[in-house]
Parts: C-alpha cells; structure tokens; sequence
C-alpha cells in the first residue's frame, strides 16, 4: 500500500516525477503547451455550432488575446481578473492568456447573485473583470471596464496579430488563481493555487496519458469556474485531446453531443452518472464510442455503480477525488486496474503522501481504519487569502492539507471516502456552506434560530434542508423560508427541505451540533 508504519504515512505506488526545475520560469500555460504535439489536431470543438478549433488556432489566440491584453488593458503580472462565464470556447483561451502573463485569474459562478459575487471580490480584489453580456450588470465597478468575452471587441482581441507580445517572466511560485470554497468551516474563502500547483497536476496526467491510435475527444460537463474543469482543460491540451464544449448542461443534448463529436470520454459530478445508470433517457442514442465516464466531486453510490455496469458494460465508470485545496484531483483511477476498482476513487498522485488521521486524537492510523485524510505535496494550496486563522487550522505543519474527508486506505494504496466531517454540503457536485444559509436564515425577523444539514437524495446527491426556530405566535411557514432564502443565492444553494423545531442543539461554546440534530430529529436516517 506505500504505507509506512514508522510514520503512518501512505507514500505514492506511482513512480516519482522530475517536475521543471523550481528556478526556472514557467507558467501552467506555457507548460502544458510545451507538453502539447501535433498543432493540426482539434484543441476544442464548440458542441452548439459545431466549430472546430485546431491547436495551431487555439495558440495563435492566446498569443493574440496576452498582446491585447498587456498592450491594451495593460493588466501586469499579479494583477488579479475576474471571470465571469458559463463554459465556452473563449474561455480556456483567456485562461492560457491571463496565466501566460502571470495575471491571476478569480473565477466564479455566473449564477452567483449579486452579494455572493461581491464577497468573492472582497476577497480577490481584481482590477478587471472578463463577463458575459448576460452576468456583467451584476458587477461592481472595477478599476478597468468590464471585458466582454461574448463581444465582437473581444473576437478581435484573439484575432489580433499586430500586437507585439512581450514575454512576461512568470515564477512557479506566483499565483496562478484564487478559487472559492468553504473549506471545512462556513465562510467562502479564497483558494490561493499557484503555477507550481497546476503544473505538477498537469505532470501527473501527462506521466501516465494512455497509449492510443486516434485522439481521445473529450467532453466535461463540470464547469471551467471550478478547479475540477480548470486543471481537466490544462490537462486536455497538455495531451492533446480534443475537447467538446457545451456551454450550458442538458442531459439530452450531452448525450446527442456524445453520438455527434464520437466523444470517448466524458467528465461528470455523481448527478449525471445516475440519471445515466437509472432510467431511460439514453435510449435511442448512440453511445458507442464511449470508453469511459470519469465521475468526481462528491460522492458515488456503489448501487448506482452497479447499475451502470450493468447497463453499460463496455463503458468503464472511474473516479477521482480532490479539492479546490488540490488544485484538482488528488486521487484517481489513472489506469485501467485502478478504474475497474469499484467504489475506490483511485490511488494518490505521484510525488503526494496521504495520512489518515484519527479526528479526536490526531493518532496516524494503518490500512484499514478510517480517519481523517491529510494530503502533502506539490499540488497543495498556499492558503487561503487573507485569512491567516483559516489557514493554519487547514494547513498543517509540515504541509499536511486537512480535507475534512472522512476516509481509509486500504492495503493496495485505494482510497474510499465513508462521510464528510466537516460543514460543507455538496448539491450536484457544488458547495453550498451551511453557515452561509443559517446566517441568512437567522437574519429572517420572524426566525430565532436555525441550523442547516445535508439532507440525502439519490438524484442531487445532498440537499440543504433547514432546521428553523420560529418567534412565538409565528405563522411563518415552509414555503415562505425556501422563498425567503432563494431570493438571496444563487439555484444551487437553494433549501429545499425545513422541519420547525423547538431548539437547535448547541455545545457550550455554541457549536451546532449538527449530528445530534440529526439523531433527534431524523433518526434511522443514513446521513
Ligand atoms: P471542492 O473543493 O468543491 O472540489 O470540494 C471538495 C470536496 O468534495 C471534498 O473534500 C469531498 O468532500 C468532496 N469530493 C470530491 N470528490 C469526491 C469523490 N470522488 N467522492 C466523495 N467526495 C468527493
């Protein structure tokens, strides 16, 4: 299993990687462009209109877009840029620009409501913002004007070929993106992953790419503002697979989009994989040329593991885990072994070593037991912005990264996730931070006191049900908390269950004490 008892450490089963010396100056972008062969070959194919863009183009934009960028906008290195947008063609070529300059990039959800978005730009501080021309209004004024990425000004900027483009020196150690999560604990923080983190992660698949006759086509349901379809796409052109983009996710047109582009791979949270596996809706179309479906996120059931084997028995269901913290994947099925490993979601990166570790007495524990997992390596968050005391109860001494994951190894280096101990609730694969909802909930006039748990459900994975105290005499009502909520955030975050209770247990330093809530309130659930 790599495990050593010495120092209850799980070292990696894969060979070690020679990364790029830490001296030099790399960019991720620059990397994975020079891991990158056969420019003739599709980069990325538009699933709406069809269009086809080959490397050679897709390296010409970003070349023109980084002179636009440093001759027009004049953004430098280190400065900070929002991104606004749904997955598009554009998109990676604005992300290959901003990296290639050394400019950070700040991406969010574009159905993030109005305050979510102005939190995450508290935190960031971007000069500039890169939008849509249907998310821009709800921005705040940036020191530049808003980019539009949807505009014929911003075709021009890729196309531009006059400009001269001047080689910025970017450092493996300068910042690469600020990306958001809730961590373990309730407030949105401020990823900070440098060029070194998506470097290594590029390295890593580029070690272990399969061998094959014709290109692999790709196509990821998961968003770009993510680092789940942040570092697949660095990946991607690294190997120089073609990726289909879908700008807005249907299952319907995912599946047509599947039996038009031959797509051999495709890349989805747990939701996608049991609509695929139940039910019917992949009847009447032509799956024939998938290989295998990566799911990651959140977690898989093994029923619904099963009944897509059953269903698809020549398609191979793989998984990977990682967190924002990560910059991507941490854990995966990188070879065909590992993918037929059911319930596994793969084996630890090279060059990374895993702990798990007993939550209340911090004892390293052997293959087998279940504990926290802690992670080390060249893939690990710096930390989070501007938060020092979120930071050093995540990142422990000696580069350990807390996931909050509750988790074993067993003796062949596989890693199963059991539970989560901390806060977050995952819906579809997104973060929704039970603090932020309680929050907004205890803000309610009529409400003194409430609390928010995840809530099982086969479809979404988890759902953010609500545990409220109402004043005396209330009227107040279920419907009236769920609308009352899904004015303020983004579909995602929405509650979708509440139960009126008359207390919300709490320890004495005032804690939720969420598993006791639990107990009383759902017991005999599996939560
Ligand atoms: P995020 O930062 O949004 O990527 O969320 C990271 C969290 O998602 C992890 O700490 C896990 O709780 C969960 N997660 C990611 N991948 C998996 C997986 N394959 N199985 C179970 N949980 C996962």
């Amino acid at each position: 299993s790599g495990f050593s008892s010495k120092t209850k450490t799980f070292h990696s089963l894969r060979p070690p990687l020679l990364l790029p010396p830490m001296s030099s100056p790399l960019s991720a972008a620059s990397y994975a462009l020079s891991l990158q062969h056969n420019t003739e070959d599709t980069a990325f194919i538009d699933s709406s209109t069809g269009l086809h863009i080959s490397f050679s183009d897709f390296r010409q934009r970003v070349v023109s877009l980084a002179s636009s960028i440093q001759n027009t906008l004049r953004l430098s290195k280190n400065d900070v840029a929002f991104v606004l947008s749904p997955n598009s063609t554009h998109i990676p070529i604005l992300y290959f620009s901003l990296l290639s300059l050394g400019v950070v990039i700040s991406p969010a959800n574009p159905l993030s409501t109005e305050s979510e978005l102005l939190r995450q730009i508290k935190l960031t501080k971007p000069v500039i913002a890169f939008a849509t021309s249907r998310n821009f209004q709800k921005l705040p004024k940036l020191k530049h004007p808003t980019v539009l990425i949807d505009s014929p000004e911003f075709e021009l900027m890729m196309r531009n070929t006059e400009l001269k483009f001047e080689t910025v020196e970017v450092n493996q150690s300068d910042l690469a993106a600020i990306m958001y999560s809730s961590g373990t604990t309730g407030e949105v923080k401020g990823v900070k992953l440098t060029q070194r983190n998506f470097i290594a992660s590029i390295a890593n698949y580029h070690a272990q790419r399969p061998e094959r006759d014709s290109p692999a086509v790709m196509l990821y349901t998961v968003p770009l503002f993510h680092v789940f379809g942040f570092h697949y796409f660095l990946k991607s052109v690294a190997l120089t697979e073609t990726v289909v983009v879908m700008e807005r996710f249907d299952l319907k047109k995912m599946l047509k989009t599947v039996e038009d582009f031959r797509v051999t791979q495709l890349v989805v949270a747990p939701p996608v994989v049991v609509a695929m596996a139940k039910g019917s809706v992949t009847h009447g179309y032509d799956l024939s040329s998938l290989e295998a479906v990566g799911s990651g996120g959140a977690s898989l059931g093994k029923d619904v593991m099963q009944a897509f084997a059953d269903k698809f028995p020549k398609i191979i269901l793989f998984q990977g885990y990682g967190l924002t913290e990560t910059a991507g994947a941490a854990f995966r099925a990188g070879t065909t072994e590992e993918m037929l490993r059911q319930g596994s979601v793969g084996r630890l990166l090279a060059n990374t070593e895993a702990k798990i570790v007993d939550p209340d007495t911090g004892i390293g524990l052997h293959p087998g037991e279940q504990g926290e997992l802690w992670i080390k390596g060249p893939t690990i968050m710096q930390g989070y912005i501007g938060d020092p005391k979120n930071t050093s109860e995540t990142l422990m001494p000696g580069g350990w990264l807390r996931t909050g994951d509750l988790c074993y190894i067993d003796h062949h280096g596989y890693l199963f996730v059991v539970d989560r101990l901390k806060e977050l609730i995952k819906y579809k694969g997104y973060q929704v931070a039970p603090a932020e909802l309680e929050q907004l909930l205890q803000s309610h006039p009529e409400i003194v006191d409430a609390a928010v748990i995840p809530y099982p459900d086969e479809e979404a994975g988890q759902l953010p049900m609500a545990f409220v105290v109402r004043r005396p005499q209330s009227t107040l009502d279920k419907e009236q908390v769920i609308d009352f909520i899904s004015k303020q955030v983004a579909p995602y975050k929405k509650i979708r269950r509440v139960a009126f209770v008359s207390s919300i247990p709490k320890s004495p330093s005032g804690k939720i004490l969420r598993k006791e809530l639990k107990r009383i309130h759902l017991p005999g659930s599996k939560l």
